[in-house]
């Protein structure tokens, strides 16, 4: 059982860890591992981009990026908009999001699919229409705060809520199930529930997402999701990262990072700061799958759990602010739940 106070603990776990993730992934995102172990040897700590780096060159260590940022402006649209989710004021949130980084003068914009979501919105799609080709891992990287808003049964409601948040970017069976797999994740560890029920429960849940949204190809995220976690279960650091990345992948493609990330999960043994540094050393979306896998990872061990010094070093965020939407989302997930306390899975 978990009551209220450890909700917003465990809720905080999911929000900051995902933060120790991404920005322990942002100087090493769209580099190959050989590229990181020649800049930094084995990342185990904050480090600054290379001069040179595409999208992150500038930012100083600990800096968070679009994944924490996009996930805390879900979590606010949540808080505001519990019953119906308002498709075009999420759009709007996202496109005055971009302005806003790009009047910082930062080059990490939105990806992909929201990209082209947001494009199809300006020429005339509607918000409900416009996410039927979005499959890519957008949705998963900002989808925790829907599962700290939402208990984690019955979960059809918990996928359908995560289908809803998808529709306008991510409406495909792919990116819902994904999304659904780490929101079930982070779900269950805010009930009390630990990494291994955690996965569990995100497998069950993007089998059901994977019933919604447009079909689109790919692996099947439930079953990646289950063998990813297998294909490393006991093996050592090293030989599990490069299996992580010669086999599951860690590309923006939602069946790589999204499997990728339950596969960190499981080599860090749900340990957040390890699951954070692991994927630091993965190449390729680095940040999203270290804020995917630390989120999931932060929900299940609660911020107490959280290496307390590194949290300080993070920029980029007000702690305060993430509080008060932890205690946002959490009362609105008890008064769903229609009393104060809730069994654990
Ligand atoms: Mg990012």
């Amino acid at each position: 059982m978990a009551d209220a106070a450890e909700m917003i603990d465990r809720a905080m776990g999911a929000l900051i860890g995902g933060a120790l993730g991404d920005a322990l992934g942002m100087p090493t995102q769209l580099l190959s591992p050989a590229r990181i172990a020649g800049l930094y040897g084995h990342v185990e700590d904050f480090v600054a981009p290379a001069a040179d780096h595409p999208v992150s060159k500038g930012l100083p260590a600990g800096t968070i990026t679009d994944d924490t940022e996009q996930a805390l402006l879900l979590g606010r649209i949540l808080v505001e908009a519990d019953e119906r989710f308002d498709h075009a004021r999420w759009v709007n949130a996202l496109l005055d999001w971009e302005r806003d980084v790009k009047a910082r003068g930062s080059y990490d914009l939105l990806g992909p699919s929201t990209k082209r979501a947001i494009d199809a919105i300006n020429d005339g799609v509607p918000a409900e229409e416009a996410g039927r080709s979005g499959d890519t891992n957008g949705a998963a990287m900002r989808i925790g705060p829907v599962g700290i808003l939402m208990p984690p049964e019955p979960l059809d409601a918990l996928v359908a809520k995560v289908a809803e948040t998808c529709r306008a970017t991510h409406n495909t069976s792919i990116a819902i199930a994904s999304a659904a797999a780490v929101a079930a994740a982070v779900s269950l560890g805010v009930s009390g529930g630990d990494w291994r029920a955690a996965s569990g429960q995100a497998a069950a849940a993007a089998g059901l997402g994977a019933t919604l949204g447009y079909w689109v190809t790919g692996g099947d995220i439930a079953a990646r999701i289950v063998w990813a976690q297998e294909l490393v279960r006991g093996k050592a650091e090293k030989e599990a990262i490069k299996l992580i990345v010669d086999l599951v992948g860690t590309g923006v493609a939602s069946q790589e990072s999204v499997p990728a990330a339950f596969a960190v999960l499981e080599v860090a043994q749900g340990d957040p700061w390890r699951a954070a540094v692991i994927s630091a050393n993965l190449g390729g979306d680095t940040d999203t799958i270290g804020a995917v896998a630390a989120g999931m990872a932060g929900a299940c061990a609660g911020l107490s759990k959280l290496p307390q010094d590194r949290i300080s070093m993070l920029k980029g965020i007000d702690l305060g602010e993430v509080r008060a939407l932890a205690a946002d989302l959490v009362a609105a997930r008890v008064t769903r739940a229609g009393s104060g306390k809730e069994a654990a899975a």
